[in-house]
């Protein structure tokens, strides 16, 4: 039987080595392909549809849709656009669905795969950062299967092995440091969107490439710890670990400690969630120790990336404070790369937004509500957009 997937965000970074994937594993001879959303990358979105013959192929933007109306015109294939248009979309039966959107935007893709009892492949961290009790309370409910996509929580699922989550003592996230590791406060006041979005180790999507800059990625990954893995915030370090060759670490009771290791390349962890629970060959490339010689490690600077310590504020605020945490660093970063705020202040705006007595308000909101979740949302990313007009 070929079984049904469906990739959300497949134009993206995460979708097209998802696609890569899939083509290698015998493609449509072994994959029955239900929905392929994209974005704006509409060339991209017809061909992947038209090689995986996909049944339904939707774009995010509605004013796009003739555009994939006009490449998939005697196809067979379904076409459809906007943000409702991929929630309908993700309710369709599928044995295994990749939610690989970026940002807030991709919530109800992972909701409708779990929703449905599908294994979840979740690259989309927001989902869990914003709406992290709620996604796992579903994923138990409708006896989904939540697998891990980001590299490093992927690292610790498989760590994790098959020890009692009570004999766990700490989760060591390994994180490169990104492209300012090395540069002076002043420095990094300076910074461009395109010197944030070249990453040293890993080639990725633009948003988070510049989250990576800031360390803004290792805070979100940071909570996703702890909503994946119900861990306590004091269990969980940060260390930069340049070469990227580990890729996280567990420590268990007994003092042991289990690290994956691999080449750093998204198909690793992307091939794990798609065979699991098979390890079936994937096309990364080998570790030669004697060429890499040197693995090294350093704590992270606290004042450069002070994105870090306010991930551990809102792990102890609990409540919807990960959806305004998230909301306000998405808009605070719409704001650097139209040049209207400078990349250390992205930090500054999420702070304020957290110290914000109206939001605070609604931060002890119900955490397994999605309205509530967005209504947080939409609140933070206009609190920092009147902060920024304001000057
Ligand atoms: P990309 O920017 O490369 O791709 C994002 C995808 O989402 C594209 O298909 C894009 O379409 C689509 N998209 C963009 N905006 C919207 C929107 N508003 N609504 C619906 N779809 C939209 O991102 P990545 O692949 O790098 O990242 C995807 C997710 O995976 C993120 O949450 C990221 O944090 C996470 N992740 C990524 C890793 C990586 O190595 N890239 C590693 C770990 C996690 P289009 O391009 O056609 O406009
Ligand atoms: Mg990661």
């Amino acid at each position: 039987m070929r079984r049904k997937i469906s990739i959300f965000g497949a134009t993206g970074s995460i979708g097209q080595n998802t696609v890569d994937l899939i083509q290698r594993q015998g493609g449509v001879e072994n994959y029955n392909i239900v929905a392929l959303s994209g974005g704006e990358n509409i060339n991209l979105l017809a061909r992947q549809a038209i090689d995986l013959h996909a049944d339904i192929a939707i774009t995010a933007y509605l004013e796009k849709l003739p555009e994939l109306k006009m490449l998939l015109l005697n196809t067979g294939i379904e076409t459809a656009a906007g943000a409702e248009a991929i929630a309908e979309s993700a309710t369709r039966p599928i044995d295994w669905g990749m939610s690989a959107i970026v940002g807030a935007a991709g919530l109800n893709a992972s909701f409708g795969i779990v929703r449905q009892g599908a294994v979840l492949a979740l690259a989309n961290k927001e989902s869990i950062v914003c709406a992290g009790q709620l996604l796992i309370s579903e994923v138990l409910k409708n006896n989904a299967t939540l697998l891990p996509v980001d590299s490093e929580h992927s690292a610790i699922f498989q760590a994790l092995q098959n020890n009692e989550p009570k004999s766990v003592e700490r989760i060591i996230l390994t994180a490169s440091g990104g492209p300012f590791k090395d540069y002076s406060l002043e420095q990094m006041q300076q910074v461009t969107p395109a010197q944030a979005a070249v990453h040293p180790k890993w080639d990725m999507g633009q948003r988070i490439s510049i989250d990576s800059a800031s360390m803004f990625n290792k805070a979100l990954e940071v909570i996703e710890v702890k909503h994946l893995f119900s861990c306590q915030s004091k269990q969980i370090e940060v260390i930069i670990h340049p070469q990227s060759i580990i890729h996280s670490m567990v420590g268990f009771a007994d003092g042991a400690m289990f690290a994956h290791l691999g080449a750093p390349d998204m198909r690793g962890p992307i091939g794990y969630a798609l065979n699991h629970p098979n390890r079936n060959p994937l096309p990364l490339a080998r570790l030669d120790f004697a060429k890499l010689s040197q693995l090294t490690f350093q704590a992270p600077d606290p004042a450069r990336f002070p994105a870090l310590r306010l991930a551990y504020r809102v792990m102890e605020t609990e409540g919807l404070s990960g959806a305004v945490f998230n909301a306000s660093k998405e808009a605070a970063m719409d704001a650097f790369l139209e040049g209207k705020t400078g990349f250390l202040d992205m930090a500054m705006l999420v702070e304020k937004a957290l110290d914000d007595p109206y939001l605070n308000e609604q931060i002890g909101g119900d955490v397994f509500s999605l309205d509530a979740i967005t209504k947080i949302d939409l609140a933070a990313r206009r609190f920092v957009n009147v902060l920024i007009e304001n000057g």
